[in-house]
């Protein structure tokens, strides 16, 4: 039998996909890319804001074509991830499309849900998320062999307004020590160079587990890793990020000097009501201390613009603390309200076209920065992941630097490069800075 399968929403997700790939290779499940090709499809749903939901479900019924004989041989279409959790009985009530649910936290149910499927039984296996994968369960990864991501932790406990994580992933749950190193140690000798760290929030890993913030802890542990190139961390709430975990960074040449340290907004008042534990003086500080103890950080950030009763002076005070702090790379998004979140029951929604307008207005601000600050590190050496070739052209290859993460930052674009191939780590150095890229030449 052949399984196919889609991943949707963030690398959190991806990790449970790749999990339930390995439980379905080691149950005698053939994989395949080839959906018309899969007697089972399965689609690790995201369920984050509107639009992710909306994504989900047409995804689900894009892959539902496939149980049409002119189209494939599926039998069972299951729909797993955050969405299944979330809407569970009611999602297969309304989607006769799909024969099984499986929720967040219970992926590794998922060879169940396909024999039930097989078997004709519509079933729902969902119930409170207190799962998280360890090393002992299979993995397949999805990703380049050369880099790999590693859940050190599930859940949240920071209850952030406008946020439904939350309500769907649970509480805060971190993996021990020596469980995450055992699994670092299997994807180094697998041909992992680079390691990136992820949860809900990083920077409150250990908190549950061993009483208090132990990233920094967990750090030291991997770096001694051999072969181990680069270990880099994103998705860290400002608060918990220790003095001590600025200083590990600091001193460990293996991690990225690369922080992502989502600010959501800048104005007091509105952090306030965001129920977000930081001010701006204490996010200032932050950056300052990492600025003068780390030179030549990478800092990146997230913004959300529109967020209830955001007045045009709160949204200026972002705006400028924007153009003030001067961070390599901004994520910004527009308020999307979150049923079960406290600002869903807020007043004073802020009408879309205001939001629009904020929005570019922030991305504009942001690009200038961006390109200032790419382009003054024209004639920097840099080591660069290349990561493949230009299909135009034969003696360009691209890659990543330690500034740039997967799938949400640029390029570095590699003059003059031959020969190298996806995981190899070249010297590059800068010539040209853009918005978002940057050109290098290889130095041989
Ligand atoms: S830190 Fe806030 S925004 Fe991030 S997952 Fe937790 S509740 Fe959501």
């Amino acid at each position: 039998m052949k399984a196919g399968f889609v991943s949707l929403g963030c690398a959190k997700n991806l990790i449970d996909t790749e999990v339930m790939l390995g439980i379905l290779k080691e149950s005698g499940i053939e994989l395949t890319h080839e959906p018309s090709d899969a007697d089972i499809l399965i689609v690790n749903t995201c369920a984050f804001i509107e639009s992710a939901k909306e994504e989900s479900i047409t995804t689900v019924l894009n892959m539902a074509e496939y149980k049409k004989p002119e189209n494939g041989k599926c039998r069972s279409l299951v729909i797993t991830g955050c969405l299944g959790q979330r809407y569970g009985q009611e999602l297969l009530d309304e989607m006769p499309e799909a024969d099984a649910i499986l929720g967040t936290g219970t992926f590794p149910r998922i060879m169940e849900a396909v024999r039930e499927s097989l078997a004709g039984n519509r079933v729902v296996l969902v119930g409170e998320d207190t799962t998280i994968y360890d090393a002992k369960m299979p993995r397949i990864l999805t990703t380049p062999s050369y880099t790999a991501y590693v859940k050190i932790a599930e859940g949240c406990n920071n209850a952030c307004a406008f946020c439904a994580i939350p309500l769907i992933r649970g509480k805060y749950r971190s993996r021990k020590i020596e469980d995450i190193t055992t699994e670092v140690k299997r994807l180094v000798k697998n041909g992992a160079k680079e390691i990136i760290l992820i949860a809900q929030d990083t920077a409150s890993y250990g908190r549950d587990v061993y009483g208090k913030p132990s990233l920094a802890r967990l750090l030291r542990r991997l770096v001694k890793i051999g072969g181990l190139r680069l270990i880099r961390i994103l998705y860290s709430y400002p608060t918990f990020f220790t003095d001590e975990l600025i200083d590990t960074i600091a001193n460990e040449p293996k991690i990225a000097k690369y922080v992502d340290l989502p600010m959501q907004h800048a104005h007091d008042g509105v952090l306030k009501k965001m129920h977000r534990a930081d001010t701006r003086a204490s996010m200032e500080a932050l950056i300052k201390k990492l600025r003068e103890r780390i030179p030549g950080i990478t800092i990146r950030s997230t913004f959300i613009v529109g967020f209830p009763g955001e007045t045009d002076s709160q949204y200026q005070t972002l705006r400028n603390f924007v153009e003030e702090q001067r961070f390599a790379k901004v994520g910004i998004f527009t308020y999307s309200e979150e049923e079960g979140t406290a600002a869903a029951k807020m007043g004073d929604k802020i009408p879309d076209d205001i939001k629009e307008e904020r929005y570019h207005d922030l991305m504009s601000v942001q690009a200038k920065i961006s390109e200032e600050i790419n382009k003054s590190i024209e004639g920097q050496e840099l080591a660069v992941l290349v990561e493949g070739r230009d299909e135009q052209q034969e003696n360009i290859a691209y890659g990543r630097s330690y500034r740039e993460a997967p799938d949400v930052d640029g390029q570095v674009y590699i003059e003059g490069d031959t020969d190298s191939r996806p995981g190899d780590i070249v010297k590059v150095r800068i010539t040209q800075g853009f918005a978002y890229d940057v050109v290098g030449e290889l130095i041989k």
